[in-house]
């Protein structure tokens, strides 16, 4: 007798699985189409291997047995045919990580031979290459912007779907394109602003030399003139800093004495509130930090900087130094007007804010978290955020231990 089974949970559940790609790809940093895609492949090779598995067992038990059958190598032929065609690389590897299917692309991308490669271990065929090592858990950092085996100049962001008993679809997708556009992008914003320094220090110097009292009538737009152009003047440095930064992989490894940089926060911090906070420096852990003054000095006191402007007057803000059990924190906290939980997420955005019209006010260019991000980044420390409306913030910077030395002192 025929199945009486309903045909639709199939359709349903892949268009279930495609859905859960897009938000898992727009979760990931709002990658819906790739998210999709992916799920796409996962559906792909799960069927396959399902129609594979299921084949035999059909046409033993079944009455309509040589009919079905048809369907399902119909079936399966085309589902082969979508993968082999798919433009990402697709490799299926078994247990042993071992190679056992791979499409076209992967022969493109990845360099691999149907006559040579099936069958062969993947950290072998790949020895030599960034890729022999994409399979070690602790390496996921390495999976992005990997340089092609198969084509040259071409980089590729790789992803492992874990399947069946410890098996991995291996899904390498070409994002040269992606880079080039990006790389564009950064050279754009760098030359706009590095162009926008010249005429605005002109202008600015001008005003500068204009005296309102001089001329009492336009006092007010002269002022109003002079923080315009200053504030101009501190969106093409931080853009011009976030631009370096962006470019840099790495950063000198110089000791950056924390005593002596906390005592310059902590001096900047009380300039900038003129006595309008409670500010308190706690630094319990002797230790320097190795990595770049500079950029450390700006990411430290940017996070101050933030404190004293978001909040009120007869707020306090403490800075802490103290170690941990991963290495050392560096944390500001105010009771300020704090932050609503919607927007953490965003905050290290560029020029992104949470109300527009108070970073204004406090002379803001809404860069400031974003040149955090990407110095603490350089650092491989990371940023937690921690705040409460109406109750205040508190941002974390987290260090680990290889970026700690003993003070100099301590050493002798
Ligand atoms: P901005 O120059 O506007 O301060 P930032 O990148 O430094 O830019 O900060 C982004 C936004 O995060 C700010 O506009 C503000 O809305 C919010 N923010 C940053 N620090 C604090 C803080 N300590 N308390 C409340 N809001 C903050």
């Amino acid at each position: 007798m025929p199945s009486s089974k309903p045909s639709w949970p199939l359709p349903a559940l892949l268009l279930a699985g495609l859905g859960v790609g897009a938000l898992a790809g727009w979760l990931v940093g709002g990658h819906v189409t790739a998210g999709i895609a992916m799920a796409a492949i996962a559906e792909v090779v799960v069927l396959l291997i399902h129609i594979h598995r299921s084949a035999p067992a059909t046409t033993t038990v079944d009455a309509s047995a040589p009919r079905k059958s048809r369907l399902l190598a119909s079936h399966l032929r085309d589902l082969r045919a979508t993968a082999r065609q798919w433009p990402d690389a697709v490799v299926i590897l078994d247990e042993e990580q071992r190679i056992r299917w791979f499409n076209r692309a992967a022969e493109t991308l990845l360099g691999l031979r149907r006559t040579t490669d099936r069958g062969t271990q993947w950290p072998d065929r790949m020895a030599g290459t960034e890729l022999a090592r994409c399979l070690d858990p602790d390496v996921a950092e390495l999976l992005h912007e990997i340089a092609a085996p198969g084509q040259a100049d071409s980089l590729l962001s790789i992803d492992l779907l874990p399947f069946g008993d410890r098996q991995q679809l291996l899904l390498a997708r070409d994002v040269s394109h992606i880079n080039r556009l990006e790389q564009i992008r950064r050279d754009f914003v760098a030359n706009v602003s590095h162009e926008l320094r010249t005429p605005l220090t002109v202008i600015h110097g001008y005003l500068e030399l204009l005296d309102p009292e001089d001329v009492p009538e336009l006092a007010p737009v002269l002022t109003e003139m002079r923080a315009q152009s200053r504030r101009m003047g501190q969106i093409v440095e931080d853009l011009l800093t976030l631009s370096r930064l962006e470019t840099q992989h790495d950063v000198t490894d110089e000791r950056v004495p924390m005593a002596a940089l906390l005592a310059i926060v902590h001096k900047e911090a009380l300039a900038l509130s003129q006595g309008r906070h409670q500010i308190v420096l706690e630094a319990t852990a002797a230790l320097d930090l190795l990595g770049s003054p500079r950029d450390l000095h700006s990411a430290l006191s940017n996070l101050v900087s933030n404190a004293v402007r978001y909040t009120p007057a007869g707020g306090s803000i403490t800075i802490r130094w103290q170690r941990t059990p991963e290495g050392a924190l560096y944390s500001v906290s105010d009771t300020g007007f704090g932050i609503p939980a919607a927007h953490l997420a965003r905050l290290t955005e560029r020029f992104y804010r949470v109300s527009s019209s108070r970073s204004r006010e406090t002379g803001g260019t809404g860069l400031g978290l974003s040149i955090v991000k990407h110095v603490l980044n350089l650092h491989q420390a990371r940023l937690q955020i921690d705040s409460a409306p109406g109750v205040g913030s508190t941002f974390v910077c987290h260090f680990g231990r290889a970026r700690l030395l003993p003070p100099e002192h301590a050493q002798a």
